[in-house]
């Protein structure tokens, strides 16, 4: 078991608490562009979700702690979990991205 951080309770949490709730940044249409949308096009926006070898924008429920959404960076080769921020922050940059692994990595050979 690993633990994952919440970043609305700020600490690290078993994974058992968490429950994963899909891709994160994935804004659904407003009602103006949903009247002009083809079915194909709403199709993709239902069911077509990326699914990247790497580092993966995700969002993560807090389901048996504060009952939060958030965002989280996870590395879905090794599974581990390179940041956590709060919804309604913007998508990290692959800059920002970096410098969190290399804090990590750097507190793992401490
Ligand atoms: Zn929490």
């Amino acid at each position: 078991m690993f633990e994952i951080h919440c970043p609305y309770c700020d600490e690290k949490r078993p994974e058992i608490e968490f429950a994963y709730a899909g891709e994160a940044h994935y804004v659904r249409p407003n009602a103006k562009e949903q009247a002009v949308m083809s079915d194909e096009d709403w199709s993709r926006y239902m069911f077509i979700r990326n699914n990247i070898r790497g580092e993966h924008a995700e969002r993560w429920w807090h389901n048996a702690g504060c009952n939060m959404f958030f965002n989280a960076i996870r590395d879905t080769v090794s599974d581990k979990f390179v940041m956590t921020y709060k919804m309604g922050k913007p998508r990290r940059t692959p800059a920002q991205i970096d410098k969190a692994r290399t804090a990590q990595n750097d507190g793992a050979e401490s």
